[in-house]
């Protein structure tokens, strides 16, 4: 497809739910664009995560595209969170339906970019061996895409099978009577040990510190129910456009010490049984930045599983004591807590006993030998800026991206990077995408992209840099949001920290998200475009000595 062309207008790196938009956008204006994907097809997250219990924790109708009324009304979630296989059923029909793998590559993985200073062009090379040209890249390639295995000695030792729950396998994995472990109780631990909990034969799971987490409370989407859901699109994406995280989920009114106790009790009550992320994100504001409110409604969680774990020290076990609820991504979960009522079913904390190697036969801690036929890690993911990493990119002089965002990522809005010019990131470390309810921030990102190439197209400009000032403007404004959040002190992917990547252990703060919420960033983003882009520098024309023959007078 398009393999013998090797220059484009726009190159789009990553075929997920941000690439296929953006390849969407621009062929409906007529631009010459592809799409190089290193996966064998489309999906992204949704190609590669097909572990048991992978779903959404979005509400599916609030994740779905937004740009199509017709997609709307011909799409039936079946389930108000669905799972891995039927998400990646409704990618590939959104590009069957608008006829997108035409232009898109598969099993082609960029592996270095360099802006050809002279022609205002991208130079991409491809790991087969290709390389093409462009004017513009968007790097859509996912801030959860780029998975990280734990630093034990011996992975490749174990005689049985294993895998990351990334790669987990597309047959299906046959765990009757089987002694399967699970190393990692984030997100994806969570959702997978729910799920086999009563399939496997013996289920070990190893926990270094217990995330904090709330049932998703999922259920099917009748027919009926689809069709009320339809009628209400329109005020559905309204709804999420107003709240923080871009779900149906807003924040309470209320603040928390205008309340008595027993009115908090009884929201959480009401809220820890509804369906999603309302424990989360339709609690009282000042969870996420008062340390006595966040320990009043992580004492009321910790009670919650106490309640639902039958072993007292199982349950002590599974509440988290280094971090109070909500200050790290929450997952959502089905019958985890319950899963360690099951006699089959193990704990190892290893925190206490640590792993020491991965051995022919299964997994050594300081305690003890376990054999085990499966060792799924689920270890995540070097997140949001690990995909960016793997690609060796050089922009102005010669500046790597690598080295440039070492000690932390610094970017305006998240969506150009000074000095590595007509470089997108539809969804970038520091914009509001990674930290609401994804495809919301990425429509909008996708959008502002796609206005920003027509108003270079339009006025003949062939370059368009962010200015230093407006980077470092915005990298500061990011960082003080921080300050008064809680999350600042976690370790968790919100701070950049990593214990499996080497540069991102403990101590080193990364301003990853931004924490305005949607609606602040999409004001700012749009007022950007509507004042013309004065914090980028555009130019047009080849250059004779670094000296372009068109210089706007932006910023
Ligand atoms: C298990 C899991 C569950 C999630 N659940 C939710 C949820 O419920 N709600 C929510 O909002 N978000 C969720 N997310 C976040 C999810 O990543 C986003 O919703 C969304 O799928 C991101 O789309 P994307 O296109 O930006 O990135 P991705 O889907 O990650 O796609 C990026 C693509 O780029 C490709 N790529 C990367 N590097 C290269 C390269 N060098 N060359 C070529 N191709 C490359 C990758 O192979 C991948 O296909 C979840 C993430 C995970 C991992």
């Amino acid at each position: 497809m398009g393999e013998a062309k090797t220059h484009y207008e726009v190159i789009v790196v990553g075929a997920g739910v941000a690439g296929i938009y953006q390849i969407k956008r621009l062929l409906d204006l007529g631009v010459e664009a592809t799409v190089l994907e290193s996966a064998p097809d489309l999906g992204g997250t949704w190609y590669w995560n097909r572990y048991p219990g992978c779903r959404f924790d979005s509400e599916s109708y609030t994740y779905g595209f937004s740009f199509s009324r017709e997609l709307l009304d011909e799409w039936h979630w079946k389930e108000r969170f669905s799972s891995q296989s039927e998400n990646l059923r409704y990618l590939n029909y959104v590009a069957d339906k608008f006829d997108l793998r035409k232009a898109m590559q598969f099993n082609c993985r960029v592996e270095a970019m360099r802006f050809n200073e002279a022609r205002d062009l991208w130079h991409v090379k491809i790991a087969d061996g290709r390389e093409l040209t462009c004017r513009f890249v968007s790097l859509a390639i996912g801030l959860l895409s780029a998975p990280t295995m734990p630093r034990l000695e011996g992975i490749g030792d174990f005689k049985g099978r294993s895998f990351h729950t990334f790669y987990w396998p597309h047959e299906p994995v046959d765990l009757r009577a089987k002694k399967v472990a699970v190393i990692g109780t984030g997100a994806t631990g969570i959702q997978l040990i729910g799920e086999i909990a009563d399939k496997v034969g013996e289920l070990t799971v190893f926990q270094r510190r217990p995330n904090w987490s709330a049932p998703l409370n999922n259920s099917a989407i009748s027919e009926e129910e689809m069709a009320d859901i339809r009628s209400r699109y329109d005020d559905i994406f309204a709804a999420c456009a107003l709240t923080p995280g871009s779900f149906l989920h807003g924040p309470d009114s209320r603040g928390f010490y205008e309340v008595t106790r027993e009115e908090r009790l009884a929201q959480w009550n009401k809220l820890y049984d509804e369906p999603g992320f309302g424990i989360w994100h339709a609690n009282f504001r000042e969870i996420f930045m008062d340390e006595a409110a966040n320990a009043e409604l992580s004492a009321y969680i910790a009670d919650r599983i106490r309640t639902r774990v039958r072993d007292p020290k199982i349950a002590e076990k599974l509440i988290p004591r280094d971090h109070g609820f909500g200050v790290q991504r929450l997952p959502l979960e089905t019958k985890y807590f319950e899963a360690y009522n099951r006699d089959n079913v193990h704990l190892v904390d290893i925190g206490e006993t640590p792993l020491v190697r991965v051995t022919e036969n299964g997994l050594r801690t300081s305690e003890r030998d376990y054999e085990f036929d499966i060792i799924v890690y689920a270890t995540g993911f070097d997140a949001i800026t690990g995909a960016f990493d793997l690609i060796d990119i050089s922009g102005i002089g010669g500046e790597t991206l690598a080295e440039k965002w070492k000690q932390a990522p610094s970017t305006f809005l998240g969506l150009l990077i000074h000095g590595f010019p007509n470089l997108l990131m539809p969804t970038g470390p520091q914009s509001a995408s990674a930290s609401t309810n994804f495809p919301r921030g990425i429509e909008h990102n996708v959008n502002w992209c796609t206005n920003l190439l027509q108003y270079m197209w339009d006025r003949g400009y062939t370059r368009a840099d962010a200015t230093r000032e407006a980077q470092e403007r915005w990298t500061a404004h990011v960082a003080k949001m921080y300050e008064i959040m809680l999350m600042r002190k976690a370790k968790s992917w919100f701070t950049g920290y990593n214990s499996n990547v080497a540069g991102h252990e403990e101590g080193n703060v990364r301003y990853f998200l931004y924490n305005g919420g949607t609606p602040k960033f999409v004001a700012i983003a749009n007022d950007v475009a509507a004042k013309a882009y004065q914090e980028i520098a555009f130019s047009s024309g080849e250059r004779v000595d670094g000296q372009a023959a068109t210089v706007s007078a932006s910023a």
